[in-house]
């Protein structure tokens, strides 16, 4: 699944592709990604909108534009397999084609969702979802400060604390097991006892691993994400510990395990991360 580096680098390539264009109509090949809207019902939402810019909150890309000077906005959750690209509207489709914008340039945004748990929702999903969401792993407003306070009562492992999007934005199943390696801890310690050296041990490391790997384009360790002008991610090459079960230990050659922490498979180093 897509997290915050793959979200931003989505974010990043098509901003200067779709902001400026003019939805002219949307097709919809398959309704309940677009909650439920026909290509009528989402072309009376979206067309005659002028796109002005392309915000990113946690996993969200946020839409904006306007329509006779008033603000309409969209957002996009890639969830699992989700793939968003611009192409010329008279190319041919991707048979995993769930959505469609097309602009009055000639260019159209595609959609394209395997799996079919990706969503593409008129206005956004600022409402309910989110007020809700944690800070963002770069704001100057996060710290091993804060993370200690926010997980100090907190008797879940350290794992599933980082995946909770309602106490960090954008981090998920290959960041966490990266960052709690980077860290030096194990997946199983349980917030209550972190001390504040750990907690600011753990904001450095995970910082560090979604620098690195937005400086590779996110990762790519299946078929399903891709830029929008269609490259693979390249951090999935420099995995410690995601994906490597059984391998060496780049730091002891000690076996990296895969265990459940919190029903979710996790991997890590049992010597570098005793603690
Ligand atoms: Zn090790």
């Amino acid at each position: 699944m897509p997290e915050l580096p793959e979200v931003e680098t989505v974010r990043r390539e098509l901003e200067p592709l779709v902001v400026g264009e003019t939805i002219t109509r949307a097709d919809v090949h398959w309704n309940r990604s677009c909650a439920g809207l026909n290509s009528d019902g989402l072309s009376a939402q979206l067309s005659g909108v002028r796109l002005r810019a392309l915000h990113r909150r946690a996993k969200y890309l946020l839409f904006r534009g306007e329509r006779a000077g008033l603000p309409q906005e969209f957002s996009v959750h890639l969830r699992m397999t989700g793939r968003l690209t611009v192409r010329e509207a008279a190319a041919p489709y991707d048979p995993y084609l769930r959505v469609r914008l097309v602009f009055d340039s000639g260019l159209a945004l595609h959609f394209d969702d395997v799996r079919k748990f990706g969503r593409l929702l008129v206005g956004t999903p600022a409402e309910v979802t989110l007020p809700a969401l944690g800070p963002e792993p770069f704001d100057a407003s996060w710290s091993g400060c804060v993370w200690r306070d926010r997980v100090r009562s907190r008797l879940r492992p350290i794992k599933a604390l980082l995946l909770d999007q309602r106490l960090l934005a954008g981090v998920g199943n290959i960041y966490a097991d990266e960052a709690l390696f980077r860290a030096g801890l194990s997946p199983r310690r349980r917030g209550v006892d972190l001390t504040l050296r750990e907690c600011e041990a753990l904001v450095a490391a995970v910082r560090e691993v979604l620098s690195a790997a937005l400086a590779e384009d996110g990762a790519s360790f299946d078929r399903f994400y891709r830029t929008p002008t269609g490259q693979p991610g390249r951090f999935q090459d420099h995995f410690q510990v995601y994906s490597r079960t059984g391998k060496p230990c780049y730091r002891c050659s000690t076996p990296i395990v895969r265990v459940l922490v919190a029903q979710r498979s996790t991997h890590y180093c049992p010597k570098c991360q005793r603690n």
